[in-house]
């Protein structure tokens, strides 16, 4: 853990940063001073490295398991003496996950602690013959694209590093159209690394986007994203994860976002059901309540004691994006799970029954 300084958005900040302003109110940014920054495969138990620039996510989507990764860094920060008491309440919130949305560590000094381990990666991840053993993925845990990155740029930053280098294996997943913003250090990335950019959407309903993601952008501009992307060349795709259990996993949900996705100009699609882990169920399923509270306690039944979905109801998922994949032409069996999850926790249990997608 790097050394932390809290620093309070300036009265006038707001002038000078119109978009912001309007997500940020009652935000603040918290320097992060980072020894390092890619995570290795070893580090997380997943088969990637990592990098997120920010901690913490103004996004804001209930059903974010990144929340444990922010009162981590703050913990840490209070045993460690770098925030008092008083602080510490404050950046966990009353009930322990409302500091992820309104307190960001940004990791100054992101590029530094790259440097040093982009020289370890090359150095461990690479094999013999030049063969790539390593893919990076950025935004693995909070979205590097979030209203932060418009003033902090560490994303942007962070790609006009990697674009130095080449054959990579460079994945980056997002919420926000701003994304298109650094398409032409897309390009220079891609013309001499492989590049996956995935835009993540859930679903085009934008009455069941408010409900369970509060500050996200809407489909249709993060829709506008991709096609921009698309048209720019590059490699992008949508990613439907979560897929929420009895609300968007029907047929009529998910063809709508195929066929928007297709109509976009994504070249494929990952999708994969909610993990529930701990972390979340207290940000999520008070609103899952308000919304249907009889999903509400079908679901605490079934993650009581495992944060992953029930096995068949992921196998009966698979074979249904399987078949839409098929049907709007997109690769078929490249699920985020093989892609992006291989070492999640096992998935336990056959719940969910009554909600499990019919075969396709
Ligand atoms: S955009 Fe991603 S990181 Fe941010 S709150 Fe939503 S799920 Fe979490």
């Amino acid at each position: 853990m790097g050394a932390v300084r809290v620093t309070a958005l300036p009265p006038d900040v707001s002038s000078a940063l119109p978009v912001l302003d309007e997500r940020l109110r009652g935000t603040r940014f918290v320097s992060l001073a980072p020894r390092s920054v890619l995570n290795s495969p070893a580090q997380t138990g997943m088969d990637f490295w990592s990098l997120n620039p920010y901690v913490g996510c103004e996004f804001g989507c209930t059903y974010c398991y990144a929340r444990y990764a922010h009162r981590y860094v703050v913990e840490r920060a209070h045993d460690a003496g770098k925030l008092d008491d008083a602080e510490f309440a404050d950046f966990r919130g009353a009930h322990g996950w409302e500091a992820f949305e309104k307190r960001i560590f940004v990791k100054e000094g992101i590029l530094a602690a790259l440097d040093r381990d982009l020289q370890k990666f090359f150095r461990t991840a690479i094999r013999p013959y030049g063969d790539t053993a390593g893919t990076i993925v950025i935004g693995t845990a909070t979205d590097p694209y979030q209203p932060a990155e418009r003033r902090f740029k560490l994303t942007r930053a962070v790609l006009e590093r990697l674009a130095r280098y080449e054959g990579l294996s460079i994945g980056i997943i997002t919420k926000s159209p701003l994304v298109a913003r650094d398409a032409d250090a897309f390009r220079r990335i891609a013309e001499r690394n492989d590049l996956e950019i995935l835009v993540s959407l859930v679903t085009v309903d934008v009455d069941l986007i408010r409900a369970f993601e509060v500050r996200s952008p809407r489909p249709a501009v993060r829709l506008r994203a991709v096609a921009k992307l698309s048209a720019a060349g590059l490699n992008v795709g949508m990613i439907v994860a979560p897929v929420l259990p009895g609300l968007t996993d029907d047929r009529r949900h998910l063809e709508a976002l195929f066929q928007a996705a297709r109509e976009a100009g994504a070249r494929f699609i990952y999708a994969s059901p909610l993990r529930l882990y701990p972390a979340i169920r207290d940000r999520f399923l008070p609103v899952l309540e308000a919304h249907s509270p009889a999903l509400a306690a079908r679901y605490r039944v079934a993650y009581e004691k495992q944060g992953a979905a029930p096995r068949a109801y992921a196998r009966a998922l698979t074979r249904r994006v399987q078949a839409l994949q098929q049907k709007f032409g997109f690769p078929i069996n490249r699920g985020m799970q093989d892609r992006y999850e291989k070492r999640l926790p096992p998935i336990q249990g056959e719940l969910f029954a009554a909600t499990r997608p019919a075969p396709p």
